[in-house]
């Protein structure tokens, strides 16, 4: 019983590719792969944070879910398998798709070539190839900078630290001394001109995939000793700042 939101988008379908159902459709339903069969480009998905979802998606798709589940259970009704429900909260609307099975499938076609679990994260690609290649080498811990913060301080040390989360997680909690410009703004290239190009950047976001992603844009712009801080606010409150509400 498999269901996803985004904005304010849901789906929901039950996959069981080899489904024995009572109406006596039996046999050869499709699996998410033969949906989905390959996951977006890494740094194509934004974040919850920049994204978003309306949360009420939650309940409307959860229930769609739990119906299907107790379909199931107890025999009844007609389940979403082979369909796909797409409901649109704007226009509060339902529609459904029949999904075929993809004889070419990877994990249920007929010469299937995944056939264990794999590891996800490095398949979905959590981080983007550029982003890796930023980061390497150019990753500090939380506690490398706040010992960077005491020096700037005591100004022995200058660098800007920049916050690319969005306004909203601003709100809740932050590095002190840092100042706010969202990743959008280092992606359309808006960035560059408001920083300082004598001054090392320091980057952070919330856990440290958005900062390495901006980090790759000012490397690729010059900015050749800039930084990103590993682990981001999560890891601040974590380890430096307890007092901080996380979320
Ligand atoms: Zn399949």
């Amino acid at each position: 019983m498999w269901g996803s939101i985004y904005r304010f988008d849901g789906q929901a379908s039950v996959f069981w590719p080899h489904a024995e159902l009572e109406s006596g459709e039996s046999a050869e339903a499709p699996c998410y792969r033969c949906l989905y069969p390959e996951p977006p480009p890494p740094g194509m998905v934004p974040s919850c944070a920049e994204g978003g979802v309306l949360g009420v998606l939650c309940a409307s798709i959860g229930s769609i879910q739990v119906n299907e589940a107790i379909k199931l259970l107890t025999g009844i009704g007609e389940p979403l398998v082979g369909k796909l429900m797409i409901y649109d909260a704007l226009e509060m609307e339902y529609r459904k798709l029949k999904v075929r099975k993809d004889p070419n499938c990877a994990l249920c076609g007929e010469n299937p070539t995944v056939t264990e679990l794999i590891d996800y994260e490095s398949f979905c690609g959590a981080i983007s190839e550029d982003a890796a290649d930023a980061a390497a080498g150019s990753t500090i811990s939380v506690t490398q900078l706040e010992h960077m913060l005491k020096e700037r301080e005591n100004g022995e040390r200058d660098f800007v630290l920049v916050d690319v989360r969005e306004p909203n997680e601003y709100e809740i909690n932050r590095i002190p001394g840092s100042v706010l410009i969202p990743k959008g703004e280092f992606l359309n290239g808006n960035a560059l001109g408001e920083l300082p190009s004598d001054k090392q950047i320091v980057l952070h976001c919330k856990s440290g995939v958005r900062s390495a992603e901006a980090l790759a844009v000012l490397k690729g712009a010059g900015y050749a000793d800039s930084v990103h801080v590993g682990g981001g606010v999560v890891a601040w409150v974590n380890q430096v700042d307890p007092s901080q509400p996380s979320y």
